[in-house]
């Protein structure tokens, strides 16, 4: 099963990526968690790409597509896998294409922009392993630690409120194409995200699963 998650930041990717990760038994490929990772062990992509994603703008196309390109390559994901946060532009939606890539399910969880700067000013991360929680609707158990791997939870820098403006505007002029280019494919699944992460979940696994 190779899944795509789609939406705008905030809509809740990488949270439902998280659950389908297990729930299939498949990686999930998160191409802001793998930059942040650069970035923090200073490799020369993270030098490269650090302005860019402080500032909510979009990495470069050709460095995201390389960095997708060789983590596919990767056995973990012969089974199958869960693309979050990748493509996000029409570029990089034909260079995954010409990868050979077989997608079966583009999940377009859909919210209103209102909603999502709430959420995105209200997130923390796990330092460690980039698992998503909000201070008011997803705490952890323990404040401030992750509940999977025991990391501190920070937050992003790009999810300063004005930070958020700029990536919100970004999504709808690079990355909303996109809809069209999959429901042309006929591969797109539009869910309406809900005010819960379980509700949520429901409806997509409904999609998939019937
Ligand atoms: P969110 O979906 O909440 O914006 P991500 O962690 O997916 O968060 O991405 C954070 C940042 O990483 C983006 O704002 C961008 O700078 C960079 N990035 C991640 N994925 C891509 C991509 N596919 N193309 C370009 N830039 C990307
Ligand atoms: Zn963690």
């Amino acid at each position: 099963m190779n899944i795509i998650m789609l939406g705008a930041p905030g809509a809740g990717k990488g949270t439902q990526a998280a659950v389908l990760c297990e729930h299939f038994n498949i990686p999930t490929i998160s191409t802001g968690n793998i930059i942040r990772e650069a970035l923090r062990t200073g490799t020369e992509m993270g030098l490269k790409a650090k302005s860019f994603m402080d500032a909510g703008q979009l990495v470069p196309d050709e460095v995201v597509i390389g960095i997708v390109k060789d983590r596919l390559q990767e056995d973990d994901c012969k089974a199958g896998y869960i693309l979050d946060g990748f493509p996000r532009t029409i570029p990089q939606a034909e260079a995954l294409d010409k990868m050979g890539a077989n997608i079966d399910y583009v999940i377009d969880i859909e919210v209103a922009d209102d909603v999502i700067v709430n959420r995105l000013s209200g997130r923390r991360v796990c330092e460690k392993c980039g698992r998503p929680y909000h201070t008011e609707s997803l705490k952890p158990k323990v404040e401030g630690v992750c509940d999977d791997c025991g990391g501190a939870l920070v937050q992003r820098k790009d999810d300063q409120i004005d930070t958020i403006k700029n990536r919100l505007d970004i999504y709808h002029k690079e990355t909303e194409p996109l809809v069209n280019y999959y429901k042309e494919q006929g591969k797109l699944v539009v869910i309406e995200g809900q005010d819960t992460v379980a509700d949520t979940t429901e409806a997509v696994l409904k999609a998939i699963e019937g």
